[in-house]
């Protein structure tokens, strides 16, 4: 069920985030994957933005470290259609102080057809996708008929 059917250009905007037991596996992947990743705009939470701007040495629109609001500026650009690609590394095996900006973010991710991977296999799947390269009409779910129906005032 589409309603205005964004679009996601060739020319991605795709966030990455890694929890700290999980940077070095994003930073590897990073590297590996750099001359794909140069095609397109980069995002990230603080510390992961800052860490892969200097590993990549390519520019990389960071935002507030994670636990102090970061998580929740991606989760925003993604309502706003200004995220269309998330790379989030998250730790299975600590618990983190900003759970609930954590499943915001990935409950934003489902909620706006936003391709996510959470793990380094998804991560290769998806970035060898042959959709990197082409532009990709996102049919998202249909929120205007939700805002009617769930309309209380
Ligand atoms: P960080 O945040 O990149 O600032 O470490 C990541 C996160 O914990 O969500």
């Amino acid at each position: 069920m589409a309603n205005n059917t964004p679009q996601i250009n060739i020319k991605k905007n795709i966030a990455l985030v890694a929890h700290d037991n999980k940077k070095k596996d994003l930073l590897d992947w990073a590297r590996f994957n750099r001359g794909t990743l140069s095609h397109h705009h980069l995002f990230g939470t603080g510390t992961t933005g800052s860490l892969l701007e200097r590993e990549l040495d390519l520019p990389i629109t960071q935002f507030k470290s994670g636990p102090i609001g970061g998580d929740q500026q991606i989760g925003a650009k993604i309502a706003e259609g200004e995220i269309d690609f998330l790379i989030f590394f998250w730790d299975p095996l600590e618990p983190q102080p900003h759970d609930p900006d954590i499943k915001a973010l990935l409950r934003l991710a489902v909620l706006y057809n936003i391709p996510t991977a959470s793990n380094r296999a998804t991560a290769d799947f998806l970035i060898s996708s042959p959709l990197m390269t082409r532009e990709y009409e996102n049919p998202r779910p249909d929120l205007e008929r939700y805002k009617q129906t769930h309309r209380t005032f």
